[in-house]
């Protein structure tokens, strides 16, 4: 798990780089966001996507973080898993633009990962985006709720 030191860090960088959702951070405590956010490999998505894309890119994170507080909040429709999925790729060009020159090979690098892994969220992310969240808060709330 990211510390909030880390947490508050990929905040900041999602909203310097004017990133689609990043205003959606504001509304979540530090604390909180780091319980939600799981980057990438986390469990909540597919082993398929996982195996695909073992490790996402560092400039990657502050997508992730809005791609995460998404899948937390998900309504369970089509049309939001799809925006989600195309804001992460839209996101991933737009934080590699803004972290890499055009002549860095690093942007089309990241850009391609961002694509790719928005692909594969869509082809395969169905399943986990109409499920219970497995982020730590969501799991202790359903646990409350048990007990009742
Ligand atoms: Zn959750």
């Amino acid at each position: 798990m990211e510390s909030v030191r880390e947490i508050k860090r990929l905040r900041l960088m999602a909203i310097e780089a004017g990133l689609d959702g990043a205003t959606k951070l504001k509304r979540y405590t530090l604390a909180d966001l780091r319980l939600i956010f799981n980057g990438i490999g986390s469990d909540k998505f597919p082993e398929k996507i996982r195996k695909l894309l073992d490790k996402l890119h560092p400039s990657l994170m502050p997508v992730a973080l809005i791609h995460d507080v998404e899948w937390h909040k998900s309504d369970n429709s089509m049309k939001k898993f799809t925006e989600s999925n195309t804001r992460f790729k839209k996101n991933g060009y737009k934080i590699a633009k803004y972290r890499y020159c055009f002549l860095d090979p690093r942007r089309y690098i990241v850009m391609n990962q961002a694509r790719r892994f928005g692909n594969l969220c869509q082809l395969f992310g169905w399943s986990a985006w109409t499920s219970p969240c497995e982020c730590a808060i969501c799991k202790a709330k359903r646990g409350k709720d048990k007990k009742k």
